[in-house]
């Protein structure tokens, strides 16, 4: 392919710092931020991001780790689409193997959390992959690609797909580029299939102990389109050292 869509470094904070911190945080970033080739984007915990884009510099978008599946009403606890439009989001990772693993979201349901999510103008960022007994049997792309379906049933093109070997997460195990890489073109592959020429603009991310020293050649990778960045996302010199990386 002759071109790539524009690099986006996504950070999910997870559950981490107070409000309070996050606008200190966004205020560091404002200060010494350079604006380089790469989107840049805060995913942050709901009660952070009203303060958050506030202080973030322009051009830095902020998003959600998480929606509900429902439109509004009797859901206890639950953040809508709705609301997290009216404050600014722009992106909402939806199946996180963290809210897989400890919530028990299903495809079906993180399939409706992205139809809510794009219904309210916000790009669900879907995050898919392999445990580490999947991937020992060699079955990561088959079982990717149907977890990839699942969570796309009846959901558009306005989309982000994450690639996350469960196994790198938070362990320091990142995959090879080559790893990365034969996912992102299987998933890119399923993508054209299902979108068409409309799949063009999708970017593929990877995410797993992503840093700033692994940053530049995972996403060199032809199929890369940038990373969604957990530990390392949360000193505004690491992602300085990221951003400027890509
Ligand atoms: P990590 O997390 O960068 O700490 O491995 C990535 C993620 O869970 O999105």
């Amino acid at each position: 392919s002759t071109t790539k869509p524009r690099t986006l470094l996504a950070l999910n904070w997870k559950m981490n710092k107070t409000p309070s911190e996050a606008r200190i945080w966004g205020r560091e970033l404002a200060q010494r931020f350079t604006r380089g080739d790469a989107e840049l984007a805060v995913m942050a915990p709901a009660t952070h991001l009203h303060g958050l884009r506030e202080a973030l510099p322009g051009g830095v978008d902020v998003g959600a780790q998480d929606v509900s599946a429902h439109e509004s009403g009797a859901y206890t606890g639950e953040i809508s689409a709705a609301m997290l439009a009216d404050l600014g989001v722009v992106y909402v990772v939806v199946g996180h193997s963290e809210r897989r693993e400890y919530h028990g979201e299903t495809d079906a349901v993180v399939a409706a959390k992205a139809g809510q999510a794009q219904a309210n103008g916000l790009t669900p960022i879907v995050c898919v992959g392999e445990g580490l007994e999947v991937r020992e049997k060699g079955e990561h792309v088959a079982y990717t690609l149907a977890q990839l379906a699942g969570s796309l049933e009846g959901v558009g093109p306005e989309v982000v797909v994450a690639y996350e070997p469960v196994w790198a997460i938070g362990t320091g195990k990142t995959a090879t580029d080559d790893d990365a890489e034969e996912l992102a073109s299987a998933i890119r592959a399923a993508l054209v299939e299902r979108y068409g020429d409309k799949s063009a603009e999708i970017r593929v991310l990877y995410g797993g102990s992503v840093k700033p020293d692994n940053i530049a050649s995972i996403c060199a990778k032809p199929n890369v389109n940038g990373a969604l960045v957990g530990g390392a996302s949360l000193k505004v010199e690491d992602v300085l050292g990221m951003n400027d990386a890509l």
